[in-house]
């Protein structure tokens, strides 16, 4: 019998959607839909895992195993199902508050070991959920709820950090080109390793109707002059400041993965327990 071609519908939830009328997660959640079918996952072997924030209630909102954990700790819970079923896809998914301040830590330790898992970020520059306080990439000077007088601090460039901290895989889509991002969620998935998404997916409510046009006027979708393998060229687009980029920045293949490696040590101890155990035998007998 023909398996069921499935559609994006059928990753849709039957959860209401809380989010503000407009909210640009609302475009990621549909880009996630849409990718999950093109990749076609049975939603038995998907499990999108997120943290606290307007941004991590998606996981209720994909059909799909779903655990909206605690604070800034969706990477090392993600990680841990990716090691206990290897053969599920994973997908962590939150917001800047949450992946940025709150789980800096586990942001740069899954790098680290290159958990098999993409990672899709809803950077909207602000926490929305607790009403508009300053968030690790709010700009420089802007005025939130908890910087009256314009944050003081420079933001985190979560691109560059991702890069110097060894990333296998590095994007930034847009909610508002759900296409494009689509085939960034797509292209990240398929590859073997950490794949963080950064997407540009504004908070209207607290940052205003005119983020979605600061993105279409300054974003930049990179073209095939852009060679994806090259470190060098990776470093230089995370370090623009006027122009957004959008698309895949950095990819690398080969790196082994969290999974592999444990793999790789349950093998090797199960021959040293062999080996012990043979050789007590042997002692008996000798
Ligand atoms: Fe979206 Fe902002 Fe509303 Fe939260 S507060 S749902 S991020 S628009």
């Amino acid at each position: 019998m023909e398996p069921v071609k499935l559609t994006a519908k059928d990753y849709k939830t039957s959860v209401p959607i809380v989010w503000c009328p407009g909210c640009g997660d609302f475009g990621v959640l549909n880009a996630m839909h849409q990718a999950a079918a093109e990749l076609a996952i049975p939603p038995e072997n998907l499990m999108v895992v997120s943290g606290i924030g307007c941004s991590s209630r998606i996981g209720g909102y994909v059909n799909a195993f779903g655990f909206n954990t605690i604070h800034g700790r969706a990477l090392p819970i993600a990680s841990g199902a990716k090691l206990a079923r290897p053969e599920m896809t994973v997908w962590a998914a939150g917001g800047d508050g949450d992946g940025y301040s709150i789980g800096t830590n586990h942001f740069v330790h899954t790098i680290r070991r290159n958990s098999d898992l993409t990672y899709i970020v809803m950077d909207n520059n602000i926490y929305g959920l607790t009403k508009g306080q300053v968030s690790p990439t709010t700009p420089h000077g802007d005025v939130t709820k908890s910087t009256p007088m314009g944050n003081p601090d420079r933001p985190l460039n979560p691109l560059a950090l991702a890069l110097e901290l060894g990333a296998t895989f590095i994007a930034q889509g847009f909610s508002g080109n759900v296409k494009h991002l689509r085939d960034l969620i797509v292209q990240g998935t398929r590859h073997k390793g950490f794949a963080l998404i950064n997407v540009k997916s504004p908070c209207v409510t607290f940052r205003g109707r005119q983020e979605f046009t600061v993105v279409r006027e300054h974003g930049v979708y990179l073209d095939e002059s852009h060679d994806p393998s090259d470190w060098n060229q990776a470093h230089e687009v995370t370090q623009w400041s006027e122009k957004i980029p959008l698309g895949v920045i950095y990819k690398i293949e080969g790196v082994p993965t969290l999974d592999q490696v444990a793999a790789d040590l349950q093998e090797k101890a199960r021959e040293k327990q062999h080996f012990e155990s043979t050789k007590d035998l042997l002692r008996i007998f000798h």
